[in-house]
């Protein structure tokens, strides 16, 4: 990976810019450069062969000036140290920017899921609580789901942990089952916020949402979820949706169900009757109205960003425009919805999870639904106007909201 493209050098770069607009005092933002604490381990699994493979984890605790550090863990073969730090910087962002009372850390796991049979997915979520277990906890860092791990995932890691410490704490991890003290509506909440913020977006812009043409590069948890709410609520023509293996593409657009059934029972979009196959990069630069990338980071730079045709790109993928592609965007007028504002419904709910769990008392989905609404467009206002305000790119609008957030604490705690 070239250091322009490593997206923890990403995340510096952005962070130093937003240090100048706000003149952010050196140990201040030395500080806030790198993870305050963070974790190598080594995970030995039992394979259904007999073998044992030894697996490389990580945890990143970034910052925990305004709350335990949350965020979740990734399972993905091309995973590494600097990946996980960067994701971890910007749930830092991330829960400073909706004003939670969190701060920000990330888990990864190199592996590829998609080779492992559910008994050694088992053993290594297992095995990465028993490496970790005794750094998280309610109170101190509390892991979720992230992209190829799921509330089954969360399940196996909760029950470790509890054998662990020798009591119940559904609080330690979010994402979790029903079942097992999940909030109702987390399933879908990261595209609901990121829908919940398109409306905003199309509020502010004078735009018309209802018929508008719409592309999801990424059907994962975020894409899949924004394929149907975008339609439901927001009255959105789907026209395009792609996944690791390539896209597809309609015109007249593309039926939630109709999809999702086709990926069900071939495991890809690809070859949906009717649609024309596209790949990624086509995708994103389709003369829609409405671009989501809900993928991998890395999509959008300067090798396409004057192509893209889109007037609000909503970042449901973390870290998928680098600073290049900022500019450009910004300077052809294309509306970014933020990633650490756009995708954080998912913590947002993770959050209203965690006080259920305190409580032990449940809320029923449509409250979820309510306070989640509030929460993201609270937060989108706030980078709206701070965009403007200092004259910036609202990436850079959501950093000065965030990290003057994250500054304050510090300074009240004397750490700087
Ligand atoms: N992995 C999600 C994210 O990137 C959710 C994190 C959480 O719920 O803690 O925001």
């Amino acid at each position: 990976m070239s250091t322009s493209h490593n997206p923890f050098s990403i995340a510096q770069r952005q962070l130093d810019e937003a240090a100048q607009v706000l003149k952010l005092e050196p140990a201040v933002h030395e500080f806030l450069r790198w993870p305050m604490r963070e974790f190598h381990v080594r995970i030995p699994v039992r394979m259904d062969d007999g073998s044992v493979r030894v697996f490389e984890g990580f945890r990143v605790q970034y910052n925990n000036a305004r709350g335990p550090t949350k965020g979740g863990i990734r399972f993905h073969p091309e995973e590494t140290f600097d990946t996980v730090r960067a994701l971890a910087a910007w749930m830092t962002w991330k829960t400073a920017v909706m004003d939670l009372p969190l701060g920000g850390g990330k888990g990864g796991v190199v592996c590829n899921p998609k080779e492992m049979s559910l008994g050694e997915l088992e053993r290594l979520s297992r095995g990465y609580i028993r490496a970790l277990g005794h750094y998280i906890g309610p109170n101190v860092d509390v892991p979720a789901p992230d992209v190829y791990t799921n509330p089954q995932v969360m399940a196996w890691m909760l029950d470790e942990y509890e054998k662990m410490v020798g009591e119940s704490a559904p609080g330690v991890i979010t994402g979790k089952p029903l079942s097992l003290g999940g909030s109702a509506g987390r399933g879908d909440a990261t595209a609901r916020g990121g829908v919940y913020t398109i409306r905003e977006a199309a509020k502010v812009l004078g735009l018309e949402l209802k018929g508008a043409t719409c592309a999801i590069q990424g059907y994962g948890n975020a894409g899949q979820f924004a394929h149907k709410l975008g339609a439901e609520l927001l009255g959105l023509k789907v026209v395009a949706v792609s996944d690791s293996k390539g896209g597809v593409y309609s015109p007249e657009g593309l039926d939630y169900e109709a999809v999702m059934a086709h990926k069900r029972e071939t495991g890809s979009v690809v070859g949906f009757p009717g649609a024309q196959s596209i790949t990624n990069e086509e995708l994103l630069e389709l003369d829609v109205v409405v671009l989501i990338p809900a993928a991998l980071e890395n999509q959008i730079g300067e090798w396409n960003a004057d192509k893209i045709k889109a007037k609000i790109v909503a970042e449901l993928a973390n870290g998928p425009t680098t600073p290049e592609g900022d500019e450009i965007l910004h300077e052809r007028g294309v509306y970014v919805i933020p990633d650490f504002l756009c995708n954080a419904g998912g913590v947002t709910v993770s959050y209203f999870e965690q006080v259920q769990n305190a409580y032990n008392y449940y809320w029923p989905e449509e409250m979820v639904h309510e306070r989640l609404d509030q929460k993201m467009t609270t937060a989108f206002h706030a980078v709206h106007e701070a965009a403007q305000k200092h004259k910036v790119h609202n990436r850079l609008g959501a950093y000065v909201v965030a990290v003057s957030r994250v500054a304050e604490a510090m300074k009240l705690r004397g750490w700087v």
